[in-house]
């Protein structure tokens, strides 16, 4: 192999391996990101089935007690607005109205109310304890509206039990249709906090129940500062109210936590349920596996980046070193003009040119006369020295960008000129004999005019191939040397004579 293709062969495998090196890492991180953000879908899926599936058993419980209380009111208002229990005596009213299940303790108390808000009979206080109730939503609500149903009222003190109380209520009739008073069931808060509290929910999350209005009843984790707060003017309250059942991921008004918020209605009720997951909390296992499989891929990428760095530095010198062998190889050291090589090359493709485009080409071949003798009376180094004053004369000599001057040996130069006839290769010998007599090297006492040089002139006229072409220069140039020397010979025309080929080839 030669030597630029053995050293093209070296950068080539660098480029390659830098390409390979660096796409690897970056097939690696497009998967693994694409399998990051799978997991992460698949992850929120499930968070979102968790909390859906949650959310129900909750609502089913609530919704469940609330209709055992609304049953409990509903049959109390029956047994009530029957006139033979209406008739009865306080303690047999008592026993019949208020049975065992709804004054169980969860489920708070059961009052009537007249139509004045006096408890006229209550599941576990004496009768007109607390005084009026006038001033309860639940009654008010009532009195005004005949229709209004089984009514949530907003959470509240209690006056009798001193506890945070939601009271369920509904409306009584007297015989002729007109208000009667309301019949109530309470909850306290601490009935929804126990369902609430046997949930594991996790760091950071919540579950609230909501009257539609936004006044809420109770959040979990407890705070009674939540207790009764108004939410409708929250955007995630509103959002939750226009969707009513669904899910989506949002900060909290109330500690700016992330969230992912599942919620539905109580039953059939205007109660809104609301769990609100921790979104750190979803994705910490998440995040672990991310922040494992990025770092390593981030380190591998670095590795990569740093060794495509090195390679294309390495490219990059070994790039410079082969530039300047390859300049190397084609100059001559001793006085930086082309060389033999670089003159066969360019040759061949002048040549080529002239041959396409039908211009002229011409050639000189110069020989410095005597140079033994310069040599051999003031030394080696001062040979050079004149070599390099003749090539700095003959370079003088030529004018044209292609015009090229090449030492293609000792003490011997080649002049290529392309799209130049013989008259005007004469004229270049001429001016390049005339500034060779200026030349002087006058540290070793070589006046101007000592240096001469013989030079054969051959056009492309006279000759077949770019062999031909030189063959006959070098010719031209014995016929100079055998007549006298310090002249230009022209080439004769073709063919050349067999006596000047024969001479040529025993120089
Ligand atoms: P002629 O006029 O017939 O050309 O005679 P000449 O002495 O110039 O030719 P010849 O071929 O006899 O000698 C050429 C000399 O050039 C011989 C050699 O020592 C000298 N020479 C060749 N290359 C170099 C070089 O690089 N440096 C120096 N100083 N001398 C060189
Ligand atoms: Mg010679
Ligand atoms: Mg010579």
């Amino acid at each position: 192999m030669s030597l630029p293709r053995r050293l093209l062969a070296g950068p080539q495998a660098v480029r390659v391996s830098i390409v390979l090196g660096l796409l690897a890492p970056l097939g690696m991180l497009v998967v693994s990101g694409f399998m990051l953000y799978e997991m992460r879908r698949d992850m929120w899926q499930r968070a979102e089935e968790t909390s859906r599936s949650l959310l129900e058993v909750v609502e089913r419980d609530i919704a469940r007690n609330i209709e055992i209380t609304d049953l409990a009111l509903q049959g109390l208002i029956a047994k009530v607005e029957n006139p033979a229990v209406a008739g009865a005596p306080e303690d047999l009213r008592r026993l019949v109205l208020f049975d065992r299940v709804v004054t169980a303790d969860g489920f708070g108390i059961l009052v009537l109310f007249d139509e004045h808000g006096t408890g006229i009979l209550n599941s576990r206080y004496p009768s007109g304890a607390g005084g009026t109730f006038e001033d309860r939503d639940y009654f008010q609500v009532h009195r005004r509206d005949p229709d209004a149903g089984l009514y949530v009222s907003k959470p509240y003190l209690s006056r009798l039990s001193g506890a945070y109380t939601v009271a369920f209520s509904r409306r009584i009739a007297k015989p002729d249709g007109s208000f009667g008073g309301v019949a109530v069931a309470t909850l306290k808060l601490s009935h929804f906090t126990q369902i609430l509290e046997k949930l594991d929910l996790g760091r950071d999350s919540s579950i609230n129940l909501v009257r539609e209005d936004g006044i809420r009843i109770v959040r979990f984790p407890y705070d009674v500062r939540d207790v009764g707060s108004d939410l409708s003017a929250m955007p995630n309250f509103q959002r939750a109210l226009r969707e009513r059942t669904g899910s989506f991921a949002d900060w909290a008004a109330r500690d700016r936590v992330h969230r992912l918020f599942t919620f539905k209605p109580v039953g059939s009720l205007p109660l809104l349920l609301a769990l609100g997951v921790s979104t750190q909390e979803i994705e910490a296992g998440w995040r672990a596996k991310a922040l494992v499989i990025g770092g390593t891929l981030l380190a591998l990428f670095c590795v990569a980046l740093l060794l495509a760095l090195l390679c294309g530095r390495e490219l990059r010198r070994r790039g410079a070193v082969e530039a300047e062998l390859a300049r190397l190889s084609l100059t001559d050291g001793l006085t930086g003009l082309p060389n033999r090589r670089r003159f066969d090359g360019a040759l061949d493709a002048a040549w080529r040119e002239a041959a396409r485009s039908g211009r002229p080409l011409s050639l000189l071949i110069v020989d410095a006369d005597h140079f033994k003798r310069i040599n051999d009376r003031h030394g080696h180094a001062v040979g050079d020295e004149v070599l390099r004053g003749l090539a700095r004369c003959l370079s003088a000599a030529i004018h044209r960008p292609h015009d090229l001057v090449c030492r293609i040996g000792g003490e011997e130069f080649a002049l290529l000129l392309p799209d130049t006839d013989e008259e005007g290769a004469a004229r270049v010998a001429e001016r390049l004999r005339a500034g060779v007599a200026t030349l002087a090297v006058e540290q070793a006492g070589i006046p101007a005019g000592a240096v001469t040089v013989s030079v054969g002139l051959a056009p492309s006229a006279c000759a077949d191939t770019p062999a031909d072409l030189y063959r006959a220069a070098d010719a031209a140039l014995y016929e100079a040397k055998a007549a006298g020397r310090d002249r230009v010979c022209r080439a004769p025309d073709r063919p050349v004579p067999t006596h000047l080929r024969l001479v040529a080839s025993s120089a």
